[in-house]
């Protein structure tokens, strides 16, 4: 596996790529099987696959945890070799950002929405630093996992809406065996609080299983919030959402559907979602 830090030496390489078909997989890093679930979709379709790792400044509010952020980098190395990545691309903050960032992408529609309320300036980082990869990578095929369903649907707009010459595919979350989602932030908690973190995904499956139920949305709410009653939890939002405008329905005609929620678990912040289609 390459390992770059600059730019310029990603530049040099890719313009030895002629017109291979080149996969990319963004990440912060503390990998997980989540992130890796990604690069094997990307092994299976394409001739080279670079990773990004990079723990970007611009999507973290000054309250947030980038300071604390994990950082894993000799067990990533590894586990980008037994996956067989061929390039991992881990550069420096002031490579990406070497002057005073003037310039940010903004979508304006569901960026608004759920994490973008609790977050304002998270999806306008994350789209800024994503555009910036995706120029230096220059990938014809990347790959999102729909753990972070509201990311994944804005940058699919960023790629349509400025005519960018590259596929998104989605990836199904993968989960621990408890039903809690994978995330680089469980490495904050302990075996035992992963395990009542993991009712973030209960709360959701029972929204789920109401809403197949034809239950109303106000009961359904309230049956989900009662499951997250617990000392350790407090509830950022949940929300049953149209999947592609997300906004908040009253009925359900079968549209397809969003269950997302984000909670504090011992002022760590987890999020999750069930789609319904
Ligand atoms: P992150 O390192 O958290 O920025 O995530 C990098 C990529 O991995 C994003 O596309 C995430 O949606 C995806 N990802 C993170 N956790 C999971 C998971 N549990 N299952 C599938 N994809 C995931």
């Amino acid at each position: 596996m390459k390992i770059f830090k600059t730019k310029n030496e990603l530049y040099k390489w890719n313009k030895l790529q002629a017109d291979k078909v080149i996969g990319f997989v963004p990440t912060m890093g503390a990998l997980h099987r989540g992130h890796l679930s990604l690069i094997k979709a990307a092994k299976k379709e394409c001739e080279q696959v670079v990773v990004s790792i990079f723990v970007n400044k611009l999507q973290f509010d000054p309250n947030e945890d980038f300071e604390q952020y994990p950082r894993t980098i000799e067990q990533d190395i590894k586990k980008l070799q037994d996956e067989g990545t061929n390039v991992l691309f881990c550069p420096l903050q002031k490579e990406i950002y070497p002057n005073n960032p003037t310039l940010k992408i903004n979508e304006i529609n569901i960026s608004r929405k759920l994490e973008g309320s609790s977050r304002p300036n998270f999806f306008s980082g994350v789209l800024t630093v994503v555009l910036k990869l995706f120029n230096l990578v220059q990938p014809s095929i990347v790959y999102f996992g729909e753990k972070d369903i509201q990311q994944l649907c804005v940058i699919k707009k960023m790629v349509a809406e400025l005519n960018m010459p590259i596929i998104v595919r989605s990836c199904p979350t993968v989960r621990e065996e408890s039903g809690l989602a994978m995330s680089s932030r469980n490495q904050y908690l302990t075996v035992k609080e992963r395990q009542e973190a993991a009712m973030l995904y209960c709360a959701l499956s029972k929204g789920a299983q109401l809403i197949k139920q034809n239950e109303n949305i106000k009961t359904i709410k309230t049956e989900m919030i009662k499951i997250l009653q617990n000392k350790n939890i407090i509830i950022d939002y949940l929300a049953v959402v149209e999947l592609d405008s997300f906004e908040e329905i009253k009925h359900y005609n079968n549209q397809s559907l969003l269950i997302a929620g984000a909670i504090y678990y011992n002022k760590i912040r987890l999020i999750d979602n069930i789609i319904i289609r």
